[in-house]
């Protein structure tokens, strides 16, 4: 910024001295007259994970903060919400108080952190001793509380977010979620059940490496402009993009081909694509990667005759059971030979083998089919099919983009699977230029997700524990995969070394081999404890107290007037947020007294990003340090800090008053130093050599002895004895490296700076690049090592003794285009079924919606009849999810003032609906009001010869903020995704007229 000035007061000069003068002019110097200080961070908005530079004046306040150019993502560049960055910590309606609401008072008061840190505390412990479970009703062991919920969140830093698990964990909470449940959740069961890892595969940068970028399920030209920056970079390349979106959207716009496709008809579209794949690869297997297919796919493998799918069964698999709405998954399991390594036919002929039952279900999925379900066109869907089949060649790539247009829905996991087979098919993973880029929305939902505040997973996505895992040992047996295949490196058999050393790290001394290093103090959770069944539980007056940092489930949740409604049965709600939220307030929102709420509120002033120093991870999974900038509001406090001080406040109460179970709280060790030191908690992240009192340098190096901490092994080499990994700002590359645009030396990437994951399938059996312009790692035979990235395994080629397949987390050491066992609840192979509600019959089966999906008892459905038009939910660039981090900021609300639905011509027509009038839009769930847009971006679908309309609107608005306005929520059902039970924001059924 000093030489930006410098340049500007330059080129005045240079205007007044004459063109002549040019050669001779020197830069000047002005010296400012303020003392600027100028540190960098990381935008707190999206997962594209920006670099910003702030400017502090002496008193600490932010005086500019703006694009970093050195960054090597954003180069210097932001979006409108980066750009407003400044507002949020210079922003008079920021709270700079902490307030209390009495039970049935219609106001705030405004109190002490001393006075509401020990109010807060207390009602923790009588919480939880009221309501402790040492044993269920069979008898097992539980050690839990599910009287106390927990959900936030995704704009912590790193550290803050593993403190959180740990704090959660230690107090036996079981409903414990953060909004990653709301957009991602699907994201991490899918890739995870196809690849191993459930995280992006590749990085923002390497989306420049594509031949052809399939986006779909997002509007990244509009969400996420700065990693769309990268694909335009593809394109000036040569590269294709494809757009699918009901809407022709802004990234419609910029797209080579747009191919529209009404909302929840995902697999029926890539279900035809990849039968086009599937039939060209056996007309012209010259054309595919067949190395890829056959050796690093588990295409070849075969599976149990006992195995039925949609084809036989009318859009189910074998085992279902109506009753249960579940799988018996028996029969989705491989044959397997008499050393017990899954059989295979190399020939790819066998009826049974992977390839030909994904042959079979997609035989049904012809072009003629698949565009009266999804309502393509069918010369632009042929075009996809024929553009993107031609990456399948060994020296092409091609990736795909989605978000929560994909994410958000009843059978979310199997749409996001169906993306994964398909670039399993066309060796599109692993390289670069390729793999499943998932666009995430929050800044750290990558790393609060890592960290596992979520209730069924522990930090490095260890499972939590189920009361059936009564010890240690049981516990490891059940979650500990194991292969007799040589070839596979069967990564998750070192479940043990990972467990123990999360103990250590939080129980330390008190976890030794003599006590299961205190496994007995974790708590066993059974059954569904996820957003929606949290919600239920609070109606049902099970969760008593709530904490909520950072998190706005009064906007974000599904059919929120019940969310707001249930919130009013808690005794106690604690939220910390920058704002006063629609979640902090829900007691005074409109239409309700707040003298019939009982509900105790305690809302506590947060830092903003900032103001605080720590760790975030972006979607390409690079953890990024920032550091604290400047101040924020006096009474503001970070996470770290509140958490902090919970716990202390919570164990001295157990410690001298005693209570229901203290040894997980009194043994949690928790010594980071008063006032918190960040570095002391990325440090535990980490992990240490406990003999060598030394910070380790990688997860191999963590053993199942009691002598190795890590509070989460992801993160083992993050904060080593070379220091805090995450806070690199080098850019250097090898050539190889800069080539595809690595950056190895800039922040940290999990797993062990790994930048592309899976890159051994990158490369063919003797180590020699697929695509030898773009190699992502390189067999040095001289040397006799890998070069480029670091390899997904350092095991030799295959072509070499002693080596493993490329997949290394998976059991079998391939990728999955059958998802085997109990990796998924709803069927292995994807099928196409209609969103929960829908006004069309299901064209490929006489299984209308997902046969696996939990029917809550709050769940009200809409009849087509009286609710006949499709609606859709998605965000705009100008606001952020539940808004409140930017309907308080003037400049973002200028930009996007007011709460809109868009309407087509058509619809608009035949509803006499006026452009910029407003217009009431009603579900089975609620009434809202919105200014009606009408425009072209929405036109009529065609669904097997019926028209059906689709409207769409933005979800920011509540009432709360400088920028108030009905929320889209209100509308959509409290169903969620069978594996998952993220909710369908994204197709549901709606009629709108005219105000
Ligand atoms: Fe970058 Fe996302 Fe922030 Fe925009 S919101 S500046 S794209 S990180």
């Amino acid at each position: 910024m000093k030489l930006c000035g410098g340049t500007a007061a330059g080129a005045a000069l240079l205007g007044m001295l004459g063109p002549e003068s040019f050669a001779e002019a020197a830069p000047i110097d002005i010296p400012l007259r303020k003392r600027i200080g100028e540190k960098t961070s990381i935008c707190c908005y999206c997962g594209v994970g920006c670099g910003v530079i702030v400017a502090s004046d002496e008193n600490g306040k932010a005086t500019s903060i703006e694009g970093d150019p050195d960054h090597p993502i954003n180069q210097g560049a932001l979006c409108s919400k980066g750009a407003s960055l400044i507002q949020v910590t210079n922003n008079e309606r920021r709270l700079d108080k902490v307030l209390y609401r009495a039970p049935y008072s219609s106001d705030w008061e405004e109190v002490s952190w001393d006075w509401a840190i020990d109010k807060i505390a207390r009602n923790i412990k009588k919480t939880r001793d009221e309501n402790w479970t040492y044993e269920d009703e069979r008898g097992r062991i539980v050690n839990h509380t599910e009287a106390i919920g927990w959900d936030g969140s995704a704009v912590v830093n790193n550290e803050e977010a593993y403190l959180f698990t740990k704090f959660a964990r230690a107090l036996g909470i079981t409903y414990l979620e953060h909004c990653a449940r709301l957009c991602h959740s699907s994201t991490v069961a899918a890739l995870g059940s196809s690849f191993g890892r459930g995280a992006m595969t590749n990085h923002w940068i390497d989306i420049k490496n594509s031949n052809c970028i399939m986006i779909i399920g997002s509007n990244a030209a509009e969400n996420h402009p700065l990693a769309f920056k990268w694909v335009t970079e593809a394109m000036e390349q040569d590269a294709e993009l494809i757009s699918v979106d009901p809407r022709f959207t802004r990234t419609s716009s910029k797209a080579d081909t747009y191919a529209r496709m009404r909302s929840g008809t995902d697999v029926a579209f890539i279900g035809g694509m990849i039968k086009y794949v599937i039939e060209d690869i056996e007309g012209h297997p010259e054309n595919y990667n067949m190395t890829y297919i056959k050796e690093y796919t588990n295409a070849t493998l075969l599976v149990d005759p006992g195995f039925k799918g949609p084809a036989d069964l009318d859009g189910l698999f074998s085992g279902y059971d109506p009753a249960k709405r579940a799988y018996d998954r028996s029969t989705w399991v491989y044959q397997l030979d008499e050393k017990g390594i899954p059989k295979r036919d190399t020939s790819l002929k066998d009826p049974n083998c992977v390839f030909q039952l994904l042959k079979k279900q997609y035989s049904r999925y012809d072009v003629d089919t698949v565009c009266s379900v999804t309502g393509t066109a069918k010369d632009v869907y042929r075009k996809v099919c024929e553009t993107y089949a031609a990456t399948g060649k060994p020296d092409k790539s091609a990736t795909i983009i989605y978000a929560m247009g994909t994410t958000q829905h009843t059978n979310a996991a199997q749409m996001i699977r169906s993306y994964s087979m398909l670039q399993l098919l066309l060796g599109n993973i692993g390289v670069a230029g390729g793999g499943i880029n998932a666009a995430r929305g929050q800044s750290n939902v990558q790393g609060s997700t890592d960290h596992c505040v979520l209730y069924h997973i522990l930090p490095g996505y260890l499972k939590t524990p189920h009361p059936e895992d009564v010890d240690l040992e049981a516990y490891l047996k059940h979650y500990t995969p194991t292969s007799n295949d040589p070839l596979s490196a069967n990564w998750w058999g070192n479940y043990d070394k990972y467990i123990v050393s999360l103990l250590k790290a939080w129980y330390g001394d008190a976890a030794s081999a003599s006590n299961d290093f205190a496994y007995e103090y974790l708590p066993k959770v059974e059954g569904d404890h996820s957003h929606i069944a949290a919600a239920e539980a609070m109606n049902d007056g099970i969760i008593k107290g709530f904490m909520s940092p950072g998190h706005n489930t009064a906007v974000s949740g599904p059919n929120a007037n019940l969310e707001r409604e249930w919130l009013g049965n808690l005794d106690w709600l604690m939220v910390s947020d920058l704002w006063e939220s629609e979640t902090a307030a829900f007691w005074k929102r409109p239409g309700v007294d707040p003298a019939q709420i009982k509900t105790e509120v305690f809302l506590l002033p947060a830092q903003a990003s900032m103001e605080k120093e720590g760790s975030i991870t972006n979607s390409g999974r690079w953890s990024q340090w920032r550091y604290k900038c400047c101040d924020g509001p006096d009474m503001a406090r970070s996470d770290l800090w509140m958490v902090t001080e919970l716990i202390k406040k919570v164990k001295e109460l157990y410690d001298t008053e005693g209570g229901e179970y203290p040894d997980p709280i009194l043994n949690l060790a928790w010594d980071y130093g008063d006032p918190p030191d960040v570095h002391k908690v990325a440090k535990e992240i980490n992990g240490y050599d406990l003999e060598a009192g030394e910070l380790l340098p990688s997860f191999t190096k963590l053993k199942s002895d009691g002598t190795t901490s890590s509070g989460n092994w992801l993160y083992c080499a993050s904060y080593t004895e070379d220091g805090n990994m995450a806070a690199r700002r080098d850019p250097t590359q090898t050539p190889e490296q800069a080539n595809i645009g690595l950056y190895p030396n800039w922040s940290w990437c999990w797993p062990v700076n790994r930048r592309i994951i899976y890159n051994r399938a990158s490369v063919d059996l003797d180590g020699n690049p697929f695509n030898p312009d773009k190699p992502v790692i390189n067999w040095h035979p001289l040397r006799g090592k890998w070069e480029g990235d670091v390899p997904d395994g350092g095991w030799p080629p295959m072509s070499q003794e002693g080596t493993k397949l490329p997949f290394i987390m998976t059991s079998e050491g391939r990728g999955h285009i059958f998802a085997p066992g109990t990796l998924l609840k709803d069927g292995p192979i994807p099928e196409h079924y209609e969103p929960w509600e829908s006004p069309v019959g299901n064209l490929l089966s006489n299984t209308q919606s997902d046969p696996a999906v939990t029917i809550w008892k709050s769940l009200v459905k809409g009849d087509a009849s009286k609710y006949p038009i499709v609606a859709t939910t998605y965000r705009v660039s100008e606001h952020w999810l539940a808004g409140q981090m930017t309907r308080n900021l003037p400049w973002l609300v200028e930009l996007m003032p007011e709460m809109f639905v868009e309407v087509s011509e058509e619809l608009a027509e035949e509803k006499g609906i006026e452009n910029g009038k407003k217009v009431i839009v009603e579900s089975a769930r609620g009434k809202i009001e919105a200014v009606a847009v009408v425009t072209k971006r929405f036109t009529p679908f065609s669904i097997n010869g019926k028209r059906v309309h689709q409207i769409g609107m933005p979800w920011h608005w509540g009432y709360m903020g400088l920028s108030k306005g009905d929320s889209a929520n209100v509308l959509t059902p409290n169903i969620g995704d069978a594996n998952t039970t993220i909710p369908e924001y994204k197709a549901f059924l709606c009629d709108i007229m005219a105000k």
